[in-house]
């Protein structure tokens, strides 16, 4: 294991000791999903679900998710997904899918999504993509990411996801704690990963923040990626988005994204977005008030 990089789902399993607590949490979630009604699956909203792998034991799970929620929702690009929230056209039930942090499966997971018609955006750290060397980035997996040694992807795969037709949008350069930096860190940070997008992919306009806590960014950090030239900005805070009750502007707009992980539970993943369907709240679309 130790000079390979990891290929399966199961092996980050075995890299990550199970915690009582994790044990605990995975009982009282079968239990919850099990009273969990799909119905509510039907409202109108958008769900912004995102990834971060298939690994070769994903993928499978993959395809029967993206199955069973065609059924009950249109999929719509990241573009197309922040436009309905904006203008308060959601009319039924969408999805738009996105991923984190480039890793080379992420190649993989477009063609499943190519084969329903799903799009995403997938947001890269320009800093790491192109890497091959393993001591490198075994350190960044290790020492930033808290993952396993990875591979990555290239420009040139990124550049394939484009001809796709997916989105590409920044992750920051080196995946960087926002809460943690400093302002002019941040801002040149930002600068520079937009110029880099710019000129590898033509035009950008996303950006999710690094660890998607409201605790890993600030209010200078988001101010910042909309200076930079950005025109979204997402949360890896769960929760889905239904119509404002006036057209709202883009840098207001808080976008909520459920994280899923397609070695977990399949009625676990479908707790969580029947949760959110439940739970939807106009409140969603906005920063919590005490976000500073
Ligand atoms: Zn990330």
């Amino acid at each position: 294991m130790d000079d390979k990089f990891i290929t399966k789902y199961q092996e980050l399993q075995h890299s990550k000791k199970r915690t009582v607590r994790g044990m605990v949490r995975d009982v009282a979630l079968t239990g919850l999903a099990l009273g969990a009604s799909e119905k509510y699956l039907d409202k109108p909203r958008v769900q912004f679900l995102y990834i971060h792998h298939i690994f070769k034991d994903e993928e499978k799970p993959f395809d029967l998710l993206l199955k069973k929620l065609g059924r009950q929702h249109e999929f719509i690009s990241y573009n197309d997904a922040v436009e309905k929230v904006l203008s308060g056209t959601i009319d039924r039930p969408y999805i738009t899918f996105s991923s984190d942090d480039g890793l080379k499966n992420n190649l993989k997971a477009a063609e499943i999504m190519n084969e329903y018609g799903a799009k995403g955006c997938f947001f890269i750290n320009p800093g790491i993509v192109g890497v091959t060397d393993f001591e490198r980035l075994k350190r960044y997996c290790t020492e930033i990411l808290d993952f396993p040694a990875a591979e990555f992807l290239t420009w040139e795969e990124v550049g394939q996801l484009q001809k796709w037709g997916h989105e590409i949008g920044s992750h920051t350069m080196m995946h960087m704690n926002i809460a943690k930096a400093s302002a002019k860190e941040i801002a040149d940070d930002m600068a520079e990963t937009f110029s880099i997008l710019k000129d590898r992919c033509g035009t950008v306009k996303h950006f999710a923040f690094p660890f998607g806590r409201f605790f890993h960014f600030s209010e200078t950090g988001r101010k910042a990626v909309f200076d930079a030239g950005f025109t979204t900005c997402a949360t890896a805070e769960r929760g889905c988005h239904i119509n404002p009750e006036a057209p709202m502007n883009a840098a207001d707009l808080c976008i909520r994204r459920d994280h899923t992980v397609l070695g977990w539970d399949m009625r676990h993943i479908l707790y969580f977005l029947i949760n959110n369907a439940k739970r939807a709240s106009l409140i969603n679309n906005f920063y919590p008030a005490d976000f500073k």
